[in-house]
């Protein structure tokens, strides 16, 4: 019966489309509805993209025209004019994948067992990796080169490339848009810096050392990140040096509002969702990052190198004797699972274990390694015969 149906009306059909999974079935059910198409393809898919997308649009839209073509379009209102082809589709396919893979980490990172999120709090968080990722893919490569020519020099205050446009390309958002950008780039250099601690090949021996060069990664764009973490043995040198640095990659440090303190951001939006509202199950406080048997499978990392971990938890004769200390350093650094064995083993010796669904708070989860890590060390090198 279709088929019988002007190319007009299909044409109108096909626009309200809501996903490209289900455009693709439509288009193949018949020649006349795949010839109603073909009239059309780049408004058909400019519309589906449009509906797939809801609010983010605008900002999936600005992001995929400027790495097609290179032209940066100053503000999200100006994207009416942008069509997309089966080129622009395919790389937006391609480019949805990733940004949902750090909002599946986002979620991993700040809710407890990575809570599903609400449509639009899915919609805040993907928007706001959009405009990370343009905010790269435009300011990065300067940003990058003038970190790595600029930090043996001087200690001198100065911003650095493109100060303006890049404040203007925050500007340009309302507050909390603003925000919700600070949020992602804050949680992606949360991620690097975790990364880097938990990886002792690379030698870093404190956090301070981390912290430049997870700024000179941040300016690398979304999917060369994913590719150095995922794939460890293909990641090339870095060259940032150590260094304290002057100016940070995204200006919205400047000019944040009162009063709100950084661990509010991601709060923000999370709402009652994020970590930080549970309460713990040792002292009953909330407003602390909760540790639960999920998400303590990612704790490498988390306190610094394991050589600062070692320093920080274990008692001070113990830290001391290197015969003693060094293997676990050395397993910390080896195998990320001694971290998560450590804490089940900690828990225990508190008389909380085994870990089911309890919460422990940063610093109940403190205290406890602080109290415990020496004798559950001990015991675990009687064991293995050390
Ligand atoms: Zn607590």
């Amino acid at each position: 019966m279709h088929n019988q149906l002007p190319h007009d009306i299909v044409y109108r059909i096909l626009t309200h489309i809501p996903t490209f999974s289900t455009l693709d079935a439509a288009v193949r059910v018949s020649k006349h509805i795949h010839t109603a198409f073909a009239l059309h393809p780049r408004s058909i898919l400019t519309a589906v993209c449009q509906n797939e997308n809801r609010d983010c649009w605008p900002a999936v839209a600005r992001l995929v025209h400027y790495k097609l073509t290179g032209e940066f379009i100053a503000d999200e209102t100006q994207v009416n004019s942008i069509l997309f082809d089966h080129e622009a589709v395919t790389t937006y396919c391609k480019y949805n994948g990733i940004i949902y893979g750090f909002v599946y980490l986002f979620r991993r990172r700040y809710t407890v067992d990575c809570a599903p999120l609400t449509l639009e709090q899915v919609d805040v968080v993907y928007r706001a990796l959009c405009r990370l990722w343009l905010y790269q893919a435009r300011f990065g490569k300067a940003w990058s080169q003038w970190l790595i020519e600029s930090l043996p020099k001087s200690k001198q205050r100065t911003p650095g490339p493109l100060f303006e446009e890049r404040k203007a390309f925050v500007k340009a958002f309302s507050m909390f848009e603003m925000l919700s950008l600070a949020a992602v780039y804050r949680f992606l250099d949360h991620e690097l810096r975790q990364w880097l601690c938990a990886h002792d090949e690379f030698g870093f021996d404190t956090t301070d050392e981390v912290s430049g060069v997870s700024l000179e990664l941040i300016a690398h764009e979304l999917p060369e990140l994913c590719q150095i973490m995922d794939y460890l043995n293909e990641l090339s040198p870095v060259y940032v040096q150590s260094r304290k640095v002057n100016e940070d990659f995204l200006v919205y440090e400047l000019e944040l509002p009162d009063g709100l303190s950084k661990f509010g951001l991601e709060a923000l939006i999370l709402g009652c969702k994020h970590v930080s509202s549970n309460q713990c199950n040792l002292c009953h406080a909330t407003g602390w990052h909760m540790w639960s048997c999920t998400n303590i499978a990612h704790a490498a990392g988390y306190w610094g190198s394991a050589f600062e971990f070692a320093e920080m938890f274990m008692a001070e004769d113990a830290w001391f004797d290197e015969k003693f200390s060094n293997p676990f350093v050395l397993a910390l650094q080896e195998h990320s699972y001694w971290y998560r064995n450590l804490f089940e083993d900690v828990l225990k010796f508190a008389g909380l274990g085994p870990w089911k669904d309890q919460l422990v708070c940063d610093p109940c989860m403190r205290g406890l390694l602080i109290n415990h890590t020496t004798e559950c060390w001990m015991e675990k090198m009687a064991q293995l015969d050390w």
